[in-house]
């Protein structure tokens, strides 16, 4: 949700050329208007309007599916004014996510008996999923504490710097310490060893995340849950294990069976999954797995009946479209384990097809992994006279839209380029970025140092930033302030999500 700030804009009328024919008027801006104007005018105006928004299929910034097939897009059409929550009405839909949560469970491995039906519940993504997965943690910490009779208004989660902002929004809206493990040079996940040391009497659980956001690595789950188990059995606790599999759930299990880091592991007690980044469904579905029904405490499941027979529910919104929800049993039955793979596999050789393109042009240093989501993070070798962020501007002439962003602590001096490779990023678009990359790269060293120089306000110095002594923190805040501003006045965003 993107917290409004235009209404003090001087124009406040929305004029559009085609819709002339039939509106006379302008709209207002930011008040309702008094009058209807024909159908034809309203949809003429927003599609003028929005025009200028950007083309998803070119934003590398994204993990979110921007391609599905046009039969998955009549179903989800289809199924547009279906509420979700009316389960009663809508018995089919229902069992369709109940289907995905089954088939996701089997997916990561969860220890089901014969017959039985695996705990889990479909969201509109991963941070809702990570909210219901850190209250079930958070509730069933406190009662442990009570009854052992011990405070319980201190809980803490212990994750990586590394960890997407959804886990610092838990933590401030449910009142959850976060402690983070400092990430270092040339190490950008979350350090087990470290983690484990962090863990007390009052963390209720240690995310670990399977794809970092930031460069695409898989945390070692396994070392994390070993080490884990020793400090429990030596201090009698039993501090469990999330993990956030939002970009990694559908990968790791087509390209890495063998790679332990799911319910095989007995301390994950829950994993959350965007359907909408590599589980190849549009914007709007995530998904919660619990191991077992005891991971989910009881009174966080409310019962409803009034809008047919009883309902459990848990989930922070009550209604909600249903057409995600098809759309992933769409995927899951149509693509099968082997169309997964294949896509994954895919995007696996895209990565690698870039990654070989950028090393070849000798400027960037790659910091993704080859193991991982399918993405290539990348910084220059050299970046004193142009930086990261001037890349990502200049590519966007070219239509491209790849983020620049500085490394949490502490490694927030290394600044990376990150192409997310989505389905339909196809070799041909991977070349043809290389080609684009190679040209901003020849243009720019043509160019004079003039961020640098505006930076450090000394243009004589612009080549000896390095001379004027500052602090990491300083140099961290003047960059981020001359790129606010530059963004600001260009008012476009780099957004990693
Ligand atoms: C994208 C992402 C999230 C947030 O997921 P949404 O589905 O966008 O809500 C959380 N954690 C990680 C690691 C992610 O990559």
């Amino acid at each position: 949700m993107v917290i409004s700030k235009t209404a003090s804009q001087s124009d406040v009328s929305v004029h559009s050329t085609f819709a002339s024919r039939y509106v006379r008027a302008s709209l207002p801006r930011f008040k309702m208007p008094e009058n209807s104007i024909p159908k034809e005018a309203a949809y003429q105006i927003i599609n003028d309007e929005l025009m200028l928004d950007g083309n998803p299929r070119l934003n590398l910034a994204s993990f979110v599916t921007t391609w599905m097939e046009p039969e998955c897009d009549k179903l989800i059409m289809a199924a547009i004014n279906k509420n979700y929550v009316d389960m009663d009405e809508y018995p089919v839909t229902t069992e369709l996510q109940n289907r995905c949560v089954n088939m996701i469970a089997h997916l990561f491995n969860a220890p089901l008996g014969d017959g039985e039906a695996a705990v889990g519940v479909g969201t509109v993504g991963s941070s809702e999923a990570i909210m219901l997965a850190g209250l079930a943690f958070k509730r069933k910490w406190q009662n442990k504490m009570k009854e052992l009779g011990k405070p319980y208004d201190k809980p803490n989660i212990v994750t990586g710097a590394n960890v997407q902002v959804c886990w610092e929004k838990f933590a401030r809206y449910f009142e959850v310490e976060l402690k983070e493990v400092k990430l270092r040079d040339g190490y950008y996940v979350m350090d087990p060893e470290k983690a484990v040391e962090m863990v007390d009497e009052n963390t209720i659980c240690v995310a670990a995340i399977l794809g970092s956001t930031l460069n695409g690595e898989f945390e070692d789950v396994k070392r994390l849950n070993d080490l884990l188990l020793e400090k429990n059995k030596q201090t009698g606790w039993d501090t469990p294990i999330h993990v956030d599999a939002a970009s990694g759930g559908f990968i790791a299990p087509f390209l890495y069976p063998e790679l332990e880091w799911d319910f095989r592991l007995p301390l994950v007690k829950s994993i959350n999954v965007s359907g909408h980044k590599y589980g190849l469904v549009y914007a709007g579905i995530g998904w919660i797995i619990w191991r077992n029904k005891q991971d989910l405490p009881d009174e966080l499941v409310f019962h409803i009946n009034y809008l047919g027979a009883d309902q459990p529910t848990f989930t922070l919104n009550f209604s909600k479209g249903s057409s995600q929800v098809i759309a992933q049993y769409y995927q899951l039955i149509r693509l099968g384990q082997e169309g997964y793979k294949n896509v994954m596999e895919n995007c696996q050789e895209n990565a690698m097809v870039l990654k070989e393109g950028l090393e070849k042009t000798g400027k960037f240093n790659i910091i993704s992994k080859d193991t991982g989501v399918p993405l290539v993070a990348f910084s220059l070798r050299d970046n004193s006279r142009h930086n990261e962020f001037e890349v990502s501007e200049m590519l966007r002439r070219f239509g491209w839209i790849v983020p620049a962003y500085t490394m949490p602590p502490d490694a927030q001096h290394v600044t990376v380029l990150r192409v997310v490779i989505r389905e339909d990023f196809s070799r041909t678009l991977a070349e043809r970025l290389v080609l684009d990359i190679d040209k901003v790269l020849h243009e720019l060293d043509t160019l004079p140092a003039k961020v640098t120089a505006k930076l450090t306000g000394n243009d004589e110095n612009a080549h000896n930033v390095a001379l004027v002594k500052k602090t990491t923190r300083e140099v961290q805040l003047e960059i981020t302030a001359a790129w606010k501003k530059l963004v600001a006045d260009r008012k476009r965003t780099n957004g990693v999500c």
